[in-house]
């Protein structure tokens, strides 16, 4: 692949003039020569893994010396390198470290697992294998397998993924016990709750859970449902669970109550059924403007729960949100969701994690001031990132009608510059319709100002 430009160092410029040639390949080739190009490609990305690696083992070593020389203290020195990676590879920082770890360790601790990925013997999935799998033990140890699994190509040979990492389980087996039992106790630090969306506005919600805590809330739930059905209700056994769980967790009586917690961003025209526009739910995405009226609208009939509507300012004609500004240095309440309402999450490019932080992109020690332009909603890994010696952020929006910019310039120079997206766009309504809708959706609702 890179024969042409072998005579020149390999740098991205070269890279590039090589991907160039990607795009003119020969088509019209024997099926022969075609398995041979997939074989070749397949090994042209392993090699590219494998030198991502050392590019990103070295940065780190570079970034780190760097602070060292600045004065900076040990436990701040790898601060946003996983995160410049990310950006470079259009990634999300959570991604970024992960490759930052598997490229710490093939370079400093399994040169032999680099050199089989350089070669295309292995892909990077099944160096990601050998990495994860050898994570919980010692350095020795890992070096030690590194040699025995792939210090020879034959070893793995044509062994599957799950063969491979049972292998390489065996072998952690047989050099510490101990790393078994460390390892299930680290797998327990990362238990957690995510949700992710589903197909027909359904949402999944998972709970990564130790076997024991996993069998006992199910079990109290099939055990309670029984009781349920047994009292002769008509949902299902499956239904009864869901709405036991959601009852549970939010801590309210019945499970159809829950709306009070969902955050819904609605255009007017869409709310007075005038216009289609997607709404926004607060940690789920966009769901159809027909549902939205529907919530709004079961809201009504429900008169325990009540809640307030709330009204967003945006430009009729960009869907842009209109400036908001505070004295206090901390961003209060009302101008925080505005920035969520705006940014909807984390605002680093390939980052969508939800906003933790509502952040002043000029520091307030730099004279940034507290408003809905100088914040930035932000995830916690990317604050964190931020603060990071030689980061940088700015916000390049010119005029209020333009959708908010925000770049951030890494310790390289590189500038990243994301849009706030749009909000549905408004139209003109009286107060008195406003203020006539009874709510029980906690309801952004976006008027033209
Ligand atoms: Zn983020």
């Amino acid at each position: 692949m890179f024969d042409m430009v072998a005579s020149k160092p390999l740098d991205a410029s070269v890279v590039h003039a090589a991907v160039k040639q990607l795009a003119n390949l020969d088509r019209d080739v024997t099926d022969a020569a075609r398995i041979d190009l997939l074989n070749a490609l397949e090994h042209a990305k392993s090699a590219c893994a494998a030198a991502q690696a050392r590019v990103a083992a070295d940065l780190d070593r570079s970034r780190q010396e760097e602070r060292a020389a600045l004065g900076v203290p040990p436990e701040r020195r790898a601060r946003g390198i996983a995160s410049e990676i990310a950006l470079a590879r259009q990634e999300s920082p959570h991604m970024g470290g992960l490759h930052l770890g598997m490229a710490r360790a093939l370079v400093h601790e399994m040169p032999h697992t680099l050199t089989l990925l350089e070669r295309g013997v292995l892909s990077e999935w099944r160096a990601t294998l050998l990495v994860r799998e050898t994570a919980c033990l010692t350095r020795e140890d890992r070096s030690t397998i590194d040699e025995r699994l792939c210090s020879d190509a034959a070893t793995l040979g044509k062994l599957g993924n799950r063969a491979l990492v049972a292998r390489v389980r065996q072998e952690a087996a047989r050099l510490d016990v101990d790393a078994l039992v460390r390892r299930a106790s680290k797998a327990e630090g990362d238990r957690r709750v995510t949700s992710r969306p589903a197909p027909d506005t359904m949402a999944y919600l998972t709970a990564l859970l130790s076997v024991k805590q996993a069998v006992a809330v199910q079990a109290a739930l099939g055990r309670d449902a029984d009781a349920i059905l047994a009292q002769g209700d008509p949902r299902s056994r499956s239904q009864i669970m869901a709405d036991l769980l959601v009852e549970r967790a939010t801590g309210i009586s019945s499970a159809d109550g829950v709306p009070v917690t969902v955050n819904l961003v609605i255009s007017d025209r869409a709310l007075f059924e005038q216009g289609d526009d997607a709404a926004y739910v607060h940690g789920y995405g966009p769901i159809p403007a027909g549902l939205a009226r529907l919530w709004a609208k079961g809201a009504v009939t429900d008169d325990e729960v009540l809640a307030e509507l709330r009204r967003v300012y945006a430009n009729p004609s960009t869907g842009a949100l209109t400036a908001m500004e505070s004295k206090s240095r901390c961003f209060p309440k009302a101008l925080a969701r505005l920035i969520d309402t705006r940014d909807r999450t984390c605002r680093t490019p390939w980052c969508d994690a939800p906003i933790r932080h509502r952040d002043h992109i000029t520091a307030v020690a730099e004279g940034g001031p507290t408003t809905a332009d100088n914040g930035a909603g932000l995830c916690e890994r990317c604050n964190y990132a931020k603060e990071g010696e030689g980061w940088n952020a700015a916000t390049t929006t010119a005029d209020e009608a333009e959708l908010h910019s925000y770049e951030i310039i890494t310790p390289t120079g590189h500038r990243f510059r994301t849009e706030a997206p749009p909000l549905p766009k408004p139209m003109p309504l009286s107060p008195f319709e406003v203020y006539s809708l009874p709510e029980s959706i906690l309801l952004e609702y976006v008027e033209a100002a």
